[in-house]
């Protein structure tokens, strides 16, 4: 097709209005779509006698050494890179490209709505949740700036020997084992967080093990350290002021602090030490019963409690 007719065609895709969007309830089909062809496509149309037109549609860079899809239609297309690297398009519009344009992969996201109103994504070739989850987070680590790294707080008790905040440390300096899911840790519902990627070596190489007594937070590098306390808070049940962090032993302590200038980064362990509050009643002091007898009332028995 000519220039003319390829905008006449496809204005919508072109004008880059009436985009498909995965919020709505309509169910459809949607192609993704290199980011790249689509850039040197709009430049070509816009000046077809001063710019070449792509020679074809290259969708490889879509897709994981396992020949699956590496971008999550689920997921925020910022967190993911998916807005960096591509579009979904119509599929009347995949069909209009692909009459002028070779192409070597069709990626497709189907949208369904079932009966109780639930929203379904099925993408063909299916989602590759450890090459995408691997790819997030190796973006964070690269950006300066991230918004969506993973950290971990590891909780060391009065239990723990000194040997083991030594093993902690150590763990957090090298972590060369890769990431690992302990089977009996209840890792909290998050169907999101997909698994460990196990091809790519050097990936591996950064990723940390997450242990038992172990949380991951999802942070962004200009929250403060009270904002991590205040995510503690919620996975520990203690209040910041008791919270005291550490990270390779040195003791973070000023709350107003933002994480990149703590030195945290997505994949940083740090140790979480609790205070018991002063004065504050164990357990074994408390007597069986909460509601004291009858009897005991007015004799100064209770004074001692
Ligand atoms: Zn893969």
């Amino acid at each position: 097709m000519l220039a003319s007719e390829q905008r006449a065609a496809a204005s919508q895709l072109y004008l880059d209005r009436n985009r498909p969007s995965f919020d709505n309830d309509d169910p459809f089909v949607a192609c993704a779509i290199s980011k790249d062809f689509l850039d040197q496509w709009r430049q070509f149309l816009r000046y077809p006698t001063r710019n070449v037109p792509p020679n074809s549609i290259v969708n490889a860079p879509l897709l994981c050494p396992h020949e699956k899809f590496v971008f999550n239609p689920e997921c925020d297309e910022e967190m993911d890179g998916a807005n960096e690297e591509l579009c979904y398009v119509w599929q009347h519009e995949w069909n209009t490209l692909t009459q002028t344009y070779p192409y070597d992969h069709v990626i497709t996201v189907t949208k369904s709505v079932t009966e109780g109103d639930v929203r379904e994504l099925v993408t063909s070739p299916d989602v590759c949740t450890e090459c995408c989850y691997a790819r997030i987070q190796e973006r964070a680590q690269h950006v300066e700036n991230y918004r969506y790294g993973t950290i971990y707080v590891r909780k060391i008790t009065k239990d723990h020997s000194e040997k083991d905040i030594e093993q902690a440390l150590n763990d957090s300096a090298s972590s060369k084992d890769g990431y690992s899911f302990d089977p009996d840790f209840q890792t909290p519902p998050d169907s999101k967080k997909p698994k460990l990627n196990r091809d790519s070596r050097n990936r591996r190489s950064s990723r940390h093990r997450k242990q038992r007594g172990e949380v991951s937070l999802t942070v962004g590098s200009t929250e403060t350290l009270r904002d991590v306390k205040l995510q503690l808070m919620k996975s520990f049940s203690v209040m910041p002021m008791d919270q005291h962090l550490t990270l390779n032993g040195v003791p973070l302590s000023n709350n107003d602090a933002t994480l990149i200038t703590l030195g945290i980064k997505p994949g940083s362990l740090l140790l979480l030490q609790i205070d018991e509050p002063q004065g504050a009643i164990s357990q074994d002091a408390l007597p069986v019963s909460n509601a004291p007898e009858e009897g005991f009332k007015g004799t100064g028995l209770l004074g001692h409690l």
